[in-house]
């Protein structure tokens, strides 16, 4: 009994193993003794129990490899599974225990178990759930069934459970997979980004390279440039003392050939014939363009034969009428150079109305192209020399004044009213050191050519005005242009400074004495007084006299500065080529040559 028991017991002896409290104490519930149980179910049951062995083993494969479904059908059929008769012999032993427990305990857990499915499965099901099985006696089917479904609910949930967390996982993998590409994707731009950095700093660290090459290729370079230019400064330094040398040199060698040539000149031109003009009297310009011969065919005393007879003129040049300005120009372009040197210049032009005095200083009308005078042409001259020796260094400034002495009176040709007020004009020597000039005159800067021939313009209109007002005064007036020229090298501490004079003498055509009357007599005699004294002053200047009779007249006083041992005149004597002008050309000719002899002292030049 106690062996057919042991089951039991072994339920009541492990009541709280794995099982929970309900079931236990079902399963202690008093066993009937009396109460056979019924045919049928129970004896189905034991008949069952009694195959037990053989259907648990049936049931544990089917319920370890189908699924939990799967095995719920199976436990069904094992529960509806009708019994063989059983074996005789091995009844008796078997039944009383068996069925009563069979029933009983068989209702009890499988009771429980459907009662209260979720506390038997909140608990972690599959061991205890497996363990009871294990233990339970091979009849209680029910309670297998129970344990079964446990098991099964048990894994159901599991199963629940694995697959929540599977999809949680999945989920999280999901995540994780995601976060993983955009980690990948930071990582790959990352990547990207450093390999940009490593390239930029590779073209960087090469730029760098390249620009320390060249900085110190430049620097290397700009060490020698440097050197160049010292060598090249040093270099300069000397040529420019060379040539400041050679320039002095030059303006001494200059001043030697002019003092060989005289510092007073004298040159000759014959006009052409004008239209209009009647026989061209005989002269004869003697090669080397020296010497100029009148030849005239003369009466004899006798009456009755003709003489002919030769006049020659020696000259320092002569300018036979088909000369241009510019061949003209060319002989006294030296001297004009000397202005520029710190000489005083003058030039004048004499001789007869109409010889063509005006024509040689200024030229026509037009004061450019192949005419222009050489007043126009010194200036331009001067501006372009001094334009080169600021190259050197020398800087200049020029003031012009343009004046007309009639009947010993002053008239400023620069005035540019046209009813200028009548003003004292007054030749002065404001100190000692001073150069001697007008009060009153316009004494006007110019820094250019153009500006000089505006001022020319404007004396030439101004004396063509006085002209048709005054009967034609020009003629009977001296005009006088002056360009005093101051010059500075600061570099060398050296100025010098010059009066650049250009003179268009009255014309000295003699008249009667006889015919004339009134102010002719008086213009006449002006005329002759200066023209008269101009020779007087050379020829004091050439014998060297204590005494130079400058101020005797206007125009010598006026130019007192520019006549005499400092400085180099030029004369022009302007021949008419017509017959009737023949008495005239002699006498300018006879006046010129007087001039030619005078050899004035040595000239200096005004250095400081
Ligand atoms: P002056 O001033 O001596 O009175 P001009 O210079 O007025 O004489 O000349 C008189 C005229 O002769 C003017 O019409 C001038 O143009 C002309 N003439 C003078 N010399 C020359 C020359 N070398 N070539 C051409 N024409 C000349
Ligand atoms: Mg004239």
């Amino acid at each position: 009994m106690d062996e057919e028991r042991s089951p039991l017991r072994q339920l009541n002896e492990k009541p709280a193993c794995h099982e929970p409290a309900e079931k236990s104490a079902l399963s202690r519930l008093p066993v009937p003794s009396v109460k056979r149980p019924l045919p049928g179910k129970e004896q189905s049951a034991g008949q069952n129990s009694l195959r037990q062995p053989a259907k648990k083993r049936l049931l544990d494969q089917s319920d370890d490899k189908a699924p939990p479904n799967k095995r719920k059908m199976v436990s069904a059929s094992v529960v509806g599974f009708k019994p063989r008769p059983p074996v005789m012999s091995q009844r008796p032993a078997v039944n009383p225990v068996y069925k009563t427990s069979a029933a009983t305990v068989a209702g009890g857990p499988s009771r429980g178990a459907m009662k209260k499915p979720v506390a038997a499965t909140s608990k972690p099901a599959a061991p205890s759930g497996v363990g009871a099985a294990s233990r339970r006696p091979g009849w209680d089917l029910k309670g297998k069934m129970s344990d079964m479904q446990m098991k099964v609910s048990s894994y159901q949930e599991q199963v629940q459970n694995t697959k929540t967390q599977n999809r949680e996982l999945r989920e999280e993998a999901e995540r994780a997979r995601r976060e993983l590409e955009s980690l990948r994707e930071e990582h790959s731009a990352l990547l990207n980004k450093m390999r940009a950095y490593e390239m930029e700093n590779q073209e960087l660290s090469s730029l760098k390279r390249t620009l320390e090459m060249d900085l110190s290729r430049e620097r290397a370079l700009s060490a020698q440039r440097l050197q160049e230019v010292r060598e090249l400064t040093q270099s300069n330094a000397e040529q420019t003392d060379k040539l400041h040398q050679g320039e002095m040199e030059r303006r001494a060698l200059h001043n030697t050939l002019l003092e060989l040539k005289g510092n007073i000149r004298v040159f000759c031109r014959v006009r052409p014939l004008l239209d209009g003009g009647q026989q061209q009297s005989s002269f004869e310009i003697q090669p080397q363009d020296k010497t100029i011969v009148l030849v005239k065919t003369e009466e004899s005393h006798i009456g009755k034969e003709k003489e002919l007879h030769k006049y020659p003129f020696k000259f320092d040049h002569v300018f036979p009428p088909q000369c241009s300005q510019q061949q003209v120009f060319s002989e006294i372009s030296l001297l004009v150079q000397s202005a520029l040197d710190g000489y005083n210049v003058c030039s004048f032009a004499y001789g007869q109305t109409g010889s063509g005095k005006t024509y040689t200083m200024e030229g026509p009308d037009v004061l450019a192209g192949e005419e222009m005078g050489m007043i126009p042409r010194a200036v331009q001259q001067i501006f372009q020399a001094a334009c080169k020796l600021r190259e050197q260094g020398w800087e200049y400034q020029f003031t012009a004044s343009f004046l007309e002495i009639y009947n010993e009176t002053i008239r400023d040709l620069l005035v540019s009213n046209k009813t200028p007020k009548k003003m004292d004009y007054e030749i002065k020597r404001a100190s000692p050191t001073a150069d001697i000039r007008v009060t009153n005159l316009k004494y006007i800067p110019v820094s250019s050519e153009e500006e000089v021939l505006v001022l020319i313009k404007l004396a030439k209109q101004n004396r063509s005005t006085a002209r048709t007002q005054v009967n034609d005064v020009s003629s009977r007036s001296h005009s006088v242009f002056q360009l005093r020229i101051e010059g500075k090298n600061a570099a060398r501490d050296v100025s010098c400074n010059s009066i650049l004079s250009l003179v268009d003498l009255a014309g000295s055509e003699r008249v009667q004495k006889s015919q004339s009357t009134g102010d002719r007599l008086k213009e006449m005699k002006s005329i002759n007084a200066s023209l008269t004294n101009l020779g007087l002053v050379f020829s004091a200047l050439a014998s060297k006299d204590g005494f130079v009779p400058y101020r005797n007249c206007k125009l010598t006083y006026l130019l007192q500065d520019c006549l005499g041992g400092n400085s180099k005149t030029l004369m022009f004597v302007n021949i008419s080529p017509e017959i009737e002008s023949f008495s005239e050309s002699l006498n300018s000719l006879r006046f010129a040559s007087k001039v030619n002899e005078c050899v004035i002292g040595t000239a200096t030049a005004n250095r400081k």
